[in-house]
């Protein structure tokens, strides 16, 4: 079934978080799945992510040429992306043993792209025409290496999404408010009502 590219599924705050966020529930086999396992889904996240990163990206196009060829390219951002900032939030501090997987990645994504990046007001290249997917990954994922990014990085509670906080005071708690603040929420009401209930004779 085609997967339905919500709002909600482009909570990272950065395109290679989003993108890292494909693989729903990391680390817990019995729920864990792979958004991307269908190569179809590439173009389709794409055009999504056009319009939900539309600021990161300076209004720039999405686009995906040769979904064959892109596949292993922007998984191999993908799972570079996730175990760098996983751990970096994990330690408060980027490990130069992750550096050498999401660099070369990144490399392999640019590799024969000709494009002129953080323009003042295009951080992504000339918007008048469209940017590949997986060298759109690798920029988005390498200007997450910043101090100000590092320190921002949270992995949510509920989810185990890896997310940028850009709020004021940076205690933002949820990838999602609305969706696993408010499954947080029920879940600690449903708890408390069992905790209060006077159990049977
Ligand atoms: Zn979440």
């Amino acid at each position: 079934m085609a997967i339905s590219w919500t709002r909600h599924r482009f909570s990272g705050g950065a395109l290679a978080l989003d993108a890292a966020n494909t693989v729903v529930h990391r680390g817990d086999p019995a729920r864990s799945f792979d958004r991307f396992e269908r190569a179809e889904e590439l173009p389709r996240f794409a055009a999504a992510a056009t319009g939900y990163r539309a600021a990161e990206l300076g209004a720039r196009k999405l686009s995906v040429a040769d979904i064959r060829s892109a596949l292993p390219k922007v998984l191999a951002i993908r799972e570079a992306t996730d175990r760098l900032f996983r751990n970096a939030v994990r330690r408060g501090a980027v490990a130069t043993a992750d550096m050498p997987e999401l660099l070369g990645a990144c490399a392999g994504a640019l590799a024969g792209h000709d494009e002129h990046l953080r323009l003042p007001d295009q951080p992504f290249g000339d918007p008048a025409t469209p940017l590949q997917l997986e060298a759109a990954l690798a920029v988005s994922a390498l200007s997450l290496l910043s101090p100000d990014s590092v320190r921002r990085l949270r992995i949510c509670p509920n989810c185990n999404w890896l997310f940028v906080d850009r709020s004021r005071n940076a205690s933002r708690l949820w990838c999602d408010m609305a969706v696993c603040g408010n499954r947080q929420k029920a879940k600690r009401h449903y708890r408390r009502r069992k905790a209060q209930e006077v159990p049977h004779a």
